[in-house]
């Protein structure tokens, strides 16, 4: 990952966005509701340990929450305005987007 994506030369920032679908941490590239958007995103499990979730004794019915992610306009490490970032950056930042892995996540069958 280049330590510079979308002029964004901010290590945090670039950790979190090459973390992007895995577990722990992460920002993602969105479009949400007709806007591009950066988003903070949490994930508590890997991927692939999903279908090994197993609650004892849990209603059948029961949901839980295994990824999570809300919008964040400006960068919570340093600062940078991200919403300005996105508008000089938007071919980018699509770019990225594209990439971004889906929030909806599955048992792998
Ligand atoms: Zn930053």
């Amino acid at each position: 990952m280049t330590n510079n994506v979308l002029g964004h030369n901010c290590e945090w920032f670039q950790n979190l966005l090459a973390n992007a679908g895995e577990k722990g941490f992460s920002i993602t590239a969105a479009h949400e509701a007709g806007e591009r958007m950066f988003c903070l995103e949490a994930r508590p499990i890997e991927k692939g340990a999903l279908k090994d979730l197993v609650f004892p004794g849990a209603p059948p019915d029961i949901g839980i929450a295994v990824a999570m992610r809300i919008p964040v306009f400006f960068c919570p490490s340093c600062g940078r305005d991200l919403s300005r970032l996105i508008a000089e950056h938007t071919k980018d930042f699509d770019e990225l987007a594209i990439l971004a892995p889906s929030l909806a996540v599955r048992p792998e069958s």
